[in-house]
């Protein structure tokens, strides 16, 4: 059975990832079993660039196939932030509730229909040698609440309602977000490439 790393050491997207793949015939396992291989700098420009290189970085530390993703919040209203620097918007790297409170700040400052949202996710396959091998891009459109609700998913979910479900990330279960989510439909489009590693 072929081994695949998901290139992440973000517990929560580990969840979702697993999860997602689960049911393929694969031996899975996260960055654990290599603790000294360093965080991958996402240096790049844009989501694909830092997909492509978490992928080819950890694929080369490990010398096992890998999928990685980068992913982030887009408000078109903000031109575009926090983007690629959702995960440090507000200057400390993973702090939710900061990057949260200063989106609602930036956003009181709009008119109330310029709200609307998208996260996207854009994963990527690396071969052992570093090769990518696939890409996928996968979004999924909201709309940011004035007030944190909920308590599951991570990140953004409590201000990020799905329109549909008048609920946000944060209030619906993680199969809910598992069937609608920008990562989801990423990672459902590589499966394929997935199956084909060899
Ligand atoms: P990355 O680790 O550089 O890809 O950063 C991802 C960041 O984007 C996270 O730290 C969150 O701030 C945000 N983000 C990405 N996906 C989600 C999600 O599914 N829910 C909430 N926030 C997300």
């Amino acid at each position: 059975m072929p081994r695949l790393v998901i290139g992440s050491r973000n517990q929560k997207k580990l969840v979702e990832l697993q999860d997602l793949l689960h049911d393929l015939p694969i031996e899975l396992t996260n960055l654990s079993p290599w603790p000294n291989v360093p965080d991958v700098d996402e240096t790049g420009a844009s989501f694909e660039e830092n997909a492509r290189l978490k992928a080819t970085g950890y694929a080369e530390a490990t010398g096992e196939w890998v999928l990685a993703e980068d992913s982030g919040l887009v408000i078109p209203a903000l031109k575009g932030q926090p983007g690629i620097y959702s995960a440090r918007y507000a200057g400390t790297h993973g702090d939710d509730v900061a990057n949260n409170v200063k989106l609602l700040a930036e956003l009181a400052l709009l008119p109330d229909d310029k709200r609307a949202a998208y996260y996207i996710c854009v994963a990527a396959l690396a071969s052992p040698d570093g090769e990518v091998k696939a890409m996928a891009e996968g979004r999924c459109h909201g709309v940011i609440v004035k007030e944190p609700r909920g308590a599951g998913g991570f990140g953004y979910d409590p201000l990020f309602e799905v329109p549909e479900f008048h609920r946000t990330f944060g209030e619906l279960s993680l199969r809910v977000k598992q069937a609608l989510s920008h990562r989801a439909k990423a990672v459902t489009q590589l499966r394929s490439a997935l199956r084909n590693m060899e």
